[in-house]
């Protein structure tokens, strides 16, 4: 996966590959999508959501530079293995889920490998970020959004940096902001198909 998945399609990140290499994702997946764990696809992970197709965990956690020092927020935990990489590379994750079933998920996940003791995992509503622990060094979104929500990019430090695929459903761009000088300037990282983000800022 890391090779013909990640270096081959252009990720440079050293750190996010060691991490790759060592988080092992089947225990991210139902036992029975384990045989599907390494593809080069989403898996579903129940109430029709989907663990992200690697190299979009790679290339989102890639394009925040984290050095291991920053508090990230994600948005949208489901089975909680984008928060296993994302703890991976920074000093600590809080990590919000709408579904309270797949924040149990992410959970027993996580405690299983290990990888939880950096990573909080808050049930509730991600489109309005989670204010008690703001602002954020760096945020990841990990559902498509038609715009980015203001909650977000007002709990983002400066400088900080926020990925997000923003668009309409089935056609999204993934989006990276750079909050700096009280400036927001943002590029596009590639096209991406999320499922979308929910929640009361949508
Ligand atoms: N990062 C995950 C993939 C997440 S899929 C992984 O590595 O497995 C997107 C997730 O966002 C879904 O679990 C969905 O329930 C959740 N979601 C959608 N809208 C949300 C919102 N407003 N707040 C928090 N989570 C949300």
């Amino acid at each position: 996966m890391v090779e013909t998945q990640l270096r081959h399609r252009g990720i440079q990140d050293e750190r996010v590959l060691q991490v790759m290499r060592e988080i092992p994702r089947e225990e991210f997946v139902r036992p029975e999508a384990q045989v599907f764990a390494y593809q080069d696809d989403p898996v579903p992970i129940g109430f029709r959501q989907t663990i992200s197709q690697p190299y979009m965990t790679a290339l989102m956690a890639e394009v925040l530079e984290l050095k291991g020092t920053e508090t990230v927020l994600e948005v949208g935990t489901g089975s909680g293995y984008a928060a296993a990489v994302l703890g991976a590379l920074a000093a600590e994750v809080i990590t919000i889920e709408l579904i309270p079933a797949l924040a149990d998920f992410a959970r027993e996940n996580l405690t299983r490998t290990g990888r939880h003791r950096n990573v909080l995992v808050i049930g509730g509503d991600g489109s309005l970020g989670y204010p008690p622990r703001a602002p954020y060094d760096a945020i990841s979104v990990a559902a498509a959004a038609p715009e980015i929500p203001a909650a977000l990019l007002s709990q983002l430090r400066e400088p900080g940096r926020l990925v997000i695929p923003v668009g309409p459903t089935d056609d999204q761009e993934l989006r990276v902001v750079f909050k700096t000088g009280g400036n927001l300037d943002s590029r596009i990282a590639t096209l991406c198909r999320f499922v979308p983000l929910r929640g009361s800022q949508h």
